[in-house]
């Protein structure tokens, strides 16, 4: 399997945990906490200091009330801004309000931890360039109060950071740490928060999203993944090969950028470095050769299966399982398998 050098950047003392406590942002999508935010909780809850949850928008409420007491072992207290101008996480409105919670010396953030989403990777530069704070982007894991590791070079090495400001923000890698588990409700401090006008006018508008409609899983949170790429030849030959075999194993799909760019499936299904960074337990990659950005965003999969007919594929390297041959002989036989398995 897949090994990665350590490396120690800089080695700065400094850090002052005298009144050391900790903001992270909290995202929903449904009316759910997003799996990410979860994750994000988890490594909050690994610098062993209160955690205080922000969560924005009209359904900060309900959240606080139905899905957040789960959690509240590991939560503190609770900020909620509801204003409706925060409903869809525009960074150029939440930003503002993060900014003036955390540059208030009265609250005492030593921390602010927010998940590796679209929207966490968006805050987090602009509020650190407003607080003039270096942000520490993808953590994978917290060795103490002001060191964290992250993947440089493309996941090919591991980075030691050790940061010497007094406020530390961190976004996470959601795949590096488990979803913080559920646990007795109880009841939690909330305070309400106002709109924080931002300093100038707004030129970004939110105008609609486009929601996916799959049977499959999410990508992002799915404990199995059938991904394929450009081996598959054509959109036909990926809907008619893998969509099956991700059905038989209730898989999530994916695929690599060539798939993408072929036009055989969705942007939003890419794995990668520049798409989805995932650590799922199976990893079925199909047709796909394990180009290094490819590798970036699955080689922590607990167990990877690669179908690929060079038997000198990259992706071979780190795969725990090959299967060398003709896709379009093995995708068929091995769905036939599995759906004869489970009778
Ligand atoms: P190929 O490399 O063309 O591999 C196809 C494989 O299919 C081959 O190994 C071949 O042996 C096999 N094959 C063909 N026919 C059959 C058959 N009948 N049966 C069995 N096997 C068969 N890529 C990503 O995936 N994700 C990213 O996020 C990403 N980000 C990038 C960012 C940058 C800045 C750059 C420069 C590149 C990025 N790429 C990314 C692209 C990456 O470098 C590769 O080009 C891409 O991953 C290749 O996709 P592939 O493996 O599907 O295609």
């Amino acid at each position: 399997m897949f090994s990665a050098r350590r490396i120690s950047l800089k080695s700065i003392s400094g850090f002052n945990p005298k009144f050391a406590s900790t903001l992270a942002f909290v995202e929903s999508s449904n009316n759910k906490i997003t799996p990410a935010s979860l994750s994000a909780l988890n490594a909050a809850k690994k610098l062993n200091q209160p955690i205080t949850a922000i969560l924005v928008g009209k359904t900060s409420a309900k959240i606080v009330k139905d899905e957040l007491p789960k959690y509240s072992a590991n939560i503190e207290k609770v900020l909620i801004a509801p204003d409706s101008k925060y409903n869809h996480y525009l960074p150029e409105e939440v930003s503002p309000l993060l900014q003036s919670i955390l540059s208030d010396s009265s609250n005492d953030f030593t921390h602010f931890i927010v998940p590796s989403s679209f929207t966490g990777k968006s805050l987090l530069p602009r509020v650190a360039a407003k607080l003039n704070v270096q942000p520490i982007s993808d953590i994978i894991a917290v060795e103490g109060p002001s060191t964290f590791q992250r993947f440089i070079y493309a996941g090919n090495a591991i980075a030691t950071i050790k940061s010497s400001d007094s406020l530390v923000l961190a976004s996470v890698r959601a795949s590096s740490f488990e979803p913080l588990e559920a646990g007795a409700p109880k009841e939690l401090a909330v305070q309400e928060l106002a709109y924080v006008e931002p300093e100038a006018k707004v030129e970004a508008e939110w105008v609609g999203e486009n929601i996916m409609k799959s049977e499959r899983p999410d990508l992002g949170s799915a404990k199995y993944v059938v991904s394929g790429g450009r081996g598959l030849g054509s959109k036909e030959n990926f809907d008619k090969l893998i969509d099956p075999l991700a059905k038989s194993l209730n898989a999530a799909v994916g695929a690599s950028r060539a798939a993408v760019d072929g036009g055989f499936v969705d942007n939003s299904l890419q794995v990668g470095q520049t798409g989805k960074i995932i650590a799922p337990d199976l990893y079925i990659a199909v047709g796909i050769s394990g180009a290094i950005q490819h590798l970036a965003g699955m080689k922590d999969s607990k167990t990877i299966v690669a179908i690929n007919k060079a038997d000198d594929a990259l992706i071979y390297n780190v795969a725990d399982y090959g299967l060398v041959g003709d896709l379009n002989e093995i995708v068929p036989e091995l769905t036939q398998k599995i759906n004869d398995a489970k009778g």
